[in-house]
């Protein structure tokens, strides 16, 4: 099957609507979310409806979390703390709702699911190749999806050998036939990894590829949004630069 990975989309519907034309455009059977539906963006109610409405896998990440009560937000940022809040007040019951009945990972697939990582679904952000391999230490599956840095990597390692890992760059494919691998999408709704665009994956699992992806999207109404909402002007200003 062909399944499409999205993550990070906190609350920018502009990036959510692009990637999900893109998806639609694509031959993707599927839709899995790797959490953090909010948090950050100006738009908590919409894109957690796209989420409710296209998304067959949808798993939490910690601002949802910290959105709806399960997390403290003394955890996170001033500014996450800050759009966490704003957000609490501003989604509808369904939204809180639908945020209630998410975990933070999905070990059902083929691919083990995570938010953050194998070792701490909910915050650990994984960079580097030491902290793959630990993380590669404990996964149950051979491959496994993390979301929660922002930035489109992955990491692999063949039998017998430490693991090595880099950003990946549009279009790049991976062979995920052999080793063990993390594989990150990147975000749709705040990139960190110097490319503005919205980011996607498609997985196949199958012939065991995966493709990155990148589409532009509107990101002055994004930033617009962020502004009329009232929420830190830092929050619109990062994604014109994808940080
Ligand atoms: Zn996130």
């Amino acid at each position: 099957m062909l399944v499409a990975i999205v993550s990070d989309i906190h609350g920018n519907r502009h990036a959510f609507e692009a990637v999900l034309d893109a998806i639609e455009r694509s031959e993707c059977q599927e839709m899995w979310c790797l959490g953090d539906l909010v948090g950050y963006g100006a738009e908590p109610d919409a894109c957690v409806e796209l989420a409710r409405r296209h998304a067959a896998i949808c798993l939490a990440g910690n601002h949802d979390l910290g959105v709806i009560g399960t997390l403290p937000v003394e955890q996170f940022s001033r500014g996450a703390a800050l759009a966490a809040r704003w957000t609490r007040e501003q989604i509808s019951a369904e939204t809180r709702e639908y945020l209630e009945r998410l975990e933070p990972s999905n070990l059902d697939e083929s691919v083990g699911l995570y938010h953050a990582s194998p070792r701490d679904p909910v915050w650990e952000y994984v960079l580097s190749p030491l902290q793959a391999d630990l993380c590669l230490d404990v996964q149950r599956q051979r491959i496994c999806l993390i979301g929660h840095s922002h930035v489109a990597l992955s990491f692999s390692r063949p039998p017998g050998a430490p693991s090595t890992g880099q950003t990946r760059n549009p279009d790049e494919q991976l062979d995920l036939s052999t080793g063990e691998w993390l594989v990150n999408p990147g975000s749709v709704g705040q990139p960190r990894d110097g490319d503005p665009r919205a980011a996607w994956l498609e997985l196949d699992t199958d012939g065991w590829s995966a493709t990155y992806r990148r589409i532009e999207y509107d990101i002055a109404g994004a930033a617009a949004a962020i502004r009329t909402a009232r929420l830190p002007d830092s929050l619109a200003e990062r994604l014109s630069y994808g940080q």
